[in-house]
């Protein structure tokens, strides 16, 4: 006699437990939906064709377009993809940002670097579903060769807006996103209507580096976030003084965006209203950092990652911007460092503030 079947189980019960789980662990959303590739991945592919990726040759390796493609590549029978939302965004910034005598870190990096705190709650979450429901499971943060605003955007996370980000209707684009891959057969979350940019432009306009080559597309050689970050050499000397003082990424196509009222004018809701160190560090302070004390001061920030080098680098431009010649004796002694990287940024500064005064 044929055993009689296993009753199927109650997927919408175990989200809304899944869901108490992510809330306990202070994740703001989790949508849901199947493991199919993104309908707009020849987007991503025509993008890495143009170039537009720039030094993160990483991004167009075939190995890794074929992930994106292919998500059983990531996690073999993977049937659903679950996506959560970790909220950063402060509802004000701090007004030091508009002394040019202070660096300007982008808020996203005011506490813990974002990959450890984001990867320990999805590690928590993989296991609370393979122990309480079963099926393997796969966690990314940002790292996984996934399309993930545009699967966040089907799970029903928001809508992709012109400066490239994933908004949410409630919440703006000021979240760190996670995803879980799993093997269990979820049903997807239904679709959801979202609204849009409509006839918005405003972050397209307000970018000081005029990275957008149109709506929805920007060439991140040009973009303040990649220059300070991702670009390991010399910064294009074009583009040093449209730099101005931001030393690690840039917000500004955030901050304009009408959506990110909705994020609330408290602190931000993960790292509270951190010191001015953190947020707007003094830039003469932080060009005289040696090895050891950068490595002390920045020891749990996503900035140890681009190492000392690329932080003076950044550092030597905006001092330049800022054009005050009590940075000239400082700046002096950068041209001795033993970066070379340190050194040629820090001429390019020492003269760009003499041409000011000359
Ligand atoms: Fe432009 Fe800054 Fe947005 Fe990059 S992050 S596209 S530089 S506004
Ligand atoms: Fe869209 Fe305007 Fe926000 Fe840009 S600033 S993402 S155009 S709503």
């Amino acid at each position: 006699m044929q055993p009689p079947p296993l009753p199927s189980p109650d997927w919408e019960r175990i989200k809304q437990r899944f869901r108490e789980q992510a809330q306990h662990l202070g994740l703001q959303d989790v949508a849901w939906t199947d493991a199919s590739p993104a309908a707009t991945l020849h987007h991503y592919e025509q993008w890495i064709e143009h170039g537009y990726h720039g030094e993160m040759g990483y991004l167009g390796r075939e190995d890794r377009l074929l992930r994106r493609r292919q998500l059983e590549v990531v996690l073999p029978e993977v049937k659903s993809l679950i996506f959560v939302a970790l909220p950063y965004w402060p509802g004000k910034f701090p007004s030091a940002q508009q002394d040019p005598t202070h660096g300007v870190v982008s808020c996203y990096a005011w506490g813990e670097d974002y990959h450890d705190i984001l990867g320990r709650k999805l590690k928590e979450l993989c296991r609370w579903l393979e122990q309480e429901v079963g099926g393997k499971t796969r966690h990314y943060v940002d790292t996984g060769a996934i399309q993930e605003r545009d699967l966040g955007k089907r799970a029903g996370l928001g809508f992709i807006g012109k400066n490239t980000m994933l908004i949410n209707p409630s919440y703006g684009s000021g979240f760190f996103l996670g995803e879980i891959l799993t093997t269990l057969p979820f049903p997807p979350d239904p679709p959801k209507r979202t609204p849009s940019c409509g006839r918005c432009q405003r972050c397209l306009q307000a970018c000081p580096t005029q990275a957008f080559v149109g709506p929805y597309v920007m060439d991140a050689r040009r973009c303040i976030s990649y220059l300070t970050i991702e670009l390991k050499g010399s910064i294009p000397e074009e583009l040093r003084p449209l730099m101005g003082n931001l030393i690690y990424g840039c917000d500004i196509c955030q901050q304009v965006c009408p959506w990110m009222r909705f994020a609330g004018d408290g602190p931000s809701p993960l790292w509270g209203s951190p010191p001015e160190e953190v947020t707007t560090p003094k830039l003469l302070a932080l060009m005289e950092l040696d090895e050891k004390a950068f490595l002390e001061r920045f020891q749990n920030s996503p900035i140890r990652r681009i190492k000392r080098a690329r932080l003076l680098r950044n550092v030597a431009i905006a001092l330049g911007n800022a054009g005050d010649p009590v940075a000239l004796p400082i700046l002096q002694r950068a041209l001795c460092d033993h970066e070379p990287l340190i050194q040629e940024h820090a001429a390019w500064a020492i003269r760009t503030i003499r041409r000011k005064y000359t």
